[in-house]
């Protein structure tokens, strides 16, 4: 559906239209019109569905309605709550660029950073608040943050708040806004807890459900590697040097295990950096920033870190550790496969990890191949692991979903792949644009 033909106001369609949207994505297209008739909705999506845009456009059009004396300050009327800072920053430069011709004043704050730039512009007077629920209630105990004008709420990545404990915060939170409210509530999954919360939350809500998170994986091609821990460095090394990749973005369980892979990636001539929570915040967006510009084509992260990361056509996701909680693969390899783009994901799995596996399979209902092309196999394949298609590396590309960009020379600084690079982006960026019409 073309945004011109739902009932978005002038500022916001030309907003739109200068970052190269035209066609509403499936949640954006249910969305929004409830929205705009003020309904509470429940949304079961996950990023890179177009879920920001999907509620930051009817909170500023309802924003940009109501008159104000420009005597008075500005009083917070939006309120949105996300996990982690990244996704935070990410929601705040949505909110800026789909509301630039609006006039509206829109803050990001989070911890980990000094609170005296947040508080200075809390006590200028904002429309907007986005943020994250520590330092959020810091402030309101510090009372530079006053909730009692907010009329739009969203909470965002909720089941990512369960996970991270941040529930509790929440709730102290909620006690600080008004009930009269429209409330907009986003979770990729629905455990129980996260459900007593949003029937708590929500009045008489539409519930908008977009693919459901095992779903999303049949885009992306996936291949599991058997090999020894000590061996799975080498592995990485091998593949990156190896492989043709455009990006790759390498999950690590642990904070240390991520700077030691940085470590041995360096040692090797590869350049790398790490996103985690033990980073300090200015570190963690610079390596973010390097490699959504492709200055490094290579970032290590913890889970934490990486959730809700929009990081454009990322070719590559490498579970260097499988992940404890089945779910959280999917997560993870949705990084690359956004918006309906092909993608690859490739997995170590080390003898301990073989219960992993299987959860994981059988999460996604179906079995993932082990690659037979392997420079660090195990001694023995284990029998407990029933893999049905066995890889080749030739028959890798043609079984492959992937576009032919993703096939190419690897990545190289080199004049004939920056051009590659730019027909990519441009390829990708199309291909998006057809997927969601
Ligand atoms: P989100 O799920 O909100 O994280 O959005 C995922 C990505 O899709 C972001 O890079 C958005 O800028 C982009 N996006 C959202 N809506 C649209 C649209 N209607 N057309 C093109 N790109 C979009």
């Amino acid at each position: 559906m073309l945004f011109k033909t739902l009932d978005i106001i002038e500022p916001i369609q030309r907003a739109l239209k200068k970052e190269g949207y035209t066609k509403a994505t499936p949640i954006q297209e249910k969305a929004i019109p409830l929205l705009l008739n003020g309904m509470d909705l429940l949304g079961c999506a996950q990023t890179g569905t177009g879920k920001t845009a999907a509620f930051a456009i009817p909170i500023l059009q309802g924003l940009s309605s109501e008159l104000r004396n420009s005597k008075e300050k500005r009083q917070i009327k939006a309120l949105i709550l996300a996990p982690t800072r990244e996704l935070a920053i990410q929601i705040g430069d949505s909110f800026k660029s789909y509301g630039k011709h609006l006039g509206l004043k829109t803050l990001v704050i989070y911890g980990g950073v000094s609170q005296n730039p947040q508080t200075k512009f809390l006590g200028i007077g904002i429309d907007i608040l986005v943020a994250t629920p520590g330092r959020l209630l810091d402030l309101i105990n510090q009372r530079f943050v006053r909730l009692n004008n907010v009329k739009y709420f969203v909470l965002d990545e909720a089941d990512q708040m369960l996970d991270m404990g941040m529930i509790e915060d929440v709730r102290r939170i909620i006690k600080y806004i008004p009930t009269l409210r429209q409330t907009m509530f986003f979770s990729a999954t629905m455990p129980n807890e996260i459900e007593k919360l949003a029937d708590y939350l929500l009045k008489d809500p539409v519930k908008v459900e977009i693919t459901p998170v095992s779903s999303t994986v049949d885009i992306i091609q996936q291949e599991v590697y058997l090999v020894n821990k000590s061996n799975k460095i080498h592995l990485l090394i091998h593949l990156l040097k190896n492989k043709s990749m455009d990006s790759a973005l390498v999950f690590s369980r642990t904070k240390h295990g991520a700077n030691q892979i940085v470590k041995s990636l360096e040692k090797a001539g590869l350049n790398a950096q790490a996103i985690h929570g033990n980073k300090s915040q200015s570190a963690r967006q610079l390596a973010l920033k390097n490699f959504k510009e492709r200055k490094i084509w290579i970032l290590v992260a913890t889970d934490i870190a990486a959730r809700g990361i929009d990081i454009d056509e990322l070719s590559h996701v490498i579970n260097f550790d499988l992940p404890e909680v089945p779910e959280t693969y999917v997560h993870r390899i949705g990084r690359t496969g956004r918006a309906g783009l092909g993608g690859m994901a490739i997995s170590f799995c080390d003898q301990e990890e073989h219960p992993l596996l299987q959860q994981i399979q059988k999460l996604i209902s179906k079995s993932v191949p082990i690659t037979e092309d392997n420079p660090f196999p195990l001694a023995e394949k284990p029998l407990e692991l029933k893999v049905a298609a066995v890889l080749t590396q030739k028959s890798t590309a043609s079984k492959t979903n992937l576009p032919n960009y993703r096939r190419g020379t690897g990545y190289s600084s080199s004049k004939n792949n920056a051009r590659k690079n730019d027909k990519t982006r441009n390829y990708a960026k199309n291909k998006r644009k057809e997927n969601w019409k």
